[in-house]
């Protein structure tokens, strides 16, 4: 039997969805989604697998801000089960799209989303230190009367803004769906996975169960390229790759890099925590795990970073 092509996770930075200067109208959502499912398409035509992995930061805040307004009328879900919730919607019209896309190239391929959940450790210490600013800022006097009803949230001053919500952003362990989604892979059909970092889960006993937190969507695509055997990892985003000093007048871009070097610098502390810190963090632990090639490139770069000719490209 002719050896399958290699798979290749691509991981969609938040603008694949939805630009900074946008409000998050469904149609400014669907016109960026449509315009990447276009650039995917080519790929898969060209007989690339893929996986598809997207982050959810705008959209989840967005839903917990529904659910934290609507409360007088109907019961709010938890921060769990609102990252089900964005899975599910930004699944749909990734999905529809690339399902558009590939029938005007009559390529007959399947397209899925699967809910995906992924494991963390109750132990982690991002439980003890919430750092992740979502949803919607409340006054001094909102927040006492939320505190009162839920004793378990985190709502601290936000940089003078108002008081906002904080949440963990603990470790990925492991991804819940990934044999389902292998075998997926391996029929062919092209996947949306692991969106907005997974739903977060703790294991009880022999149950799982959903815990409030929101997972890193890079560090997740790592679990998952790796259980997978993915070759490529592709983390995609609104810069031309990984700099040095950036931001800098002597900003410099690392176009090919070893994963030894690129440690080097990530151990100097180069990237910032919130933002280039995950990515690169990513692309080195899937090539220490078995992986064969990361890749952090500009969006609008994908064809070329696929081909190893954008972005930085890190080998072993
Ligand atoms: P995404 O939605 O794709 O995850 P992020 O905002 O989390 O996007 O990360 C991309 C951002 O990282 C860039 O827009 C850039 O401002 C920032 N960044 C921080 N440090 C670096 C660096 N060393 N090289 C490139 N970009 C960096
Ligand atoms: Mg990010």
């Amino acid at each position: 039997m002719p050896r399958q092509t290699p798979i290749t996770v691509l991981a969609l930075g938040g603008n694949a969805i939805l630009q900074r200067k946008q409000q998050g109208t469904f149609d400014e959502q669907y016109e960026n989604v449509r315009s990447t499912a276009t650039q995917i398409a080519t790929l898969v035509d060209q007989g690339l697998r893929v996986v598809i992995v997207h982050g959810n930061g705008p959209q989840i805040g967005a839903t917990v801000i529904r659910h934290e307004m609507g409360r007088t009328k109907v019961p709010p879900l938890p921060l769990h089960a609102c990252g089900a919730e964005t899975q599910g919607f930004l699944g749909y019209i990734i999905q529809q799209s690339l399902q558009d896309e590939l029938s005007k190239r009559q390529t007959s391929k399947a397209v899925a989303t699967v809910v995906t959940q992924v494991l963390v450790d109750r132990n982690d210490p991002a439980f003890k230190h919430p750092s992740k600013p979502i949803g919607p800022f409340y006054t001094k006097a909102q927040r006492d009367t939320l505190l009162r009803e839920r004793s378990d949230l985190v709502i601290e001053e936000d940089s003078g803004r108002g008081y906002r919500r904080l949440v963990p952003s603990p470790d990925p362990k492991a991804v819940i769906e990934d044999e389902a989604i292998r075998v997926l892979v391996d029929d062919e059909s092209v996947v949306i996975a692991c969106g907005g970092g997974g739903i977060p889960v703790i294991r009880q006993g022999n149950r799982l169960q959903g815990i409030e937190a929101v997972i890193d969507k890079d560090l997740a695509a790592e679990r998952l390229a790796t259980s997978i055997h993915a070759e490529n990892l592709v983390i995609l985003t609104d810069v031309e790759g990984v700099y040095t000093n950036y931001g800098k007048q002597d900003q410099h871009l690392l176009s090919k890099i070893s994963r030894d070097e690129l440690e080097r610098y990530a151990k100097k502390g180069s990237f910032s925590a919130g933002s280039m810190g995950p990515k690169v963090e990513a692309a080195i632990r899937f090539l220490r795990n078995g992986g064969k090639r990361s890749v952090i490139a500009n969006l609008g770069d994908l064809g070329r970073a696929i081909k190893g000719s954008a972005g930085t490209q890190v080998t072993n």
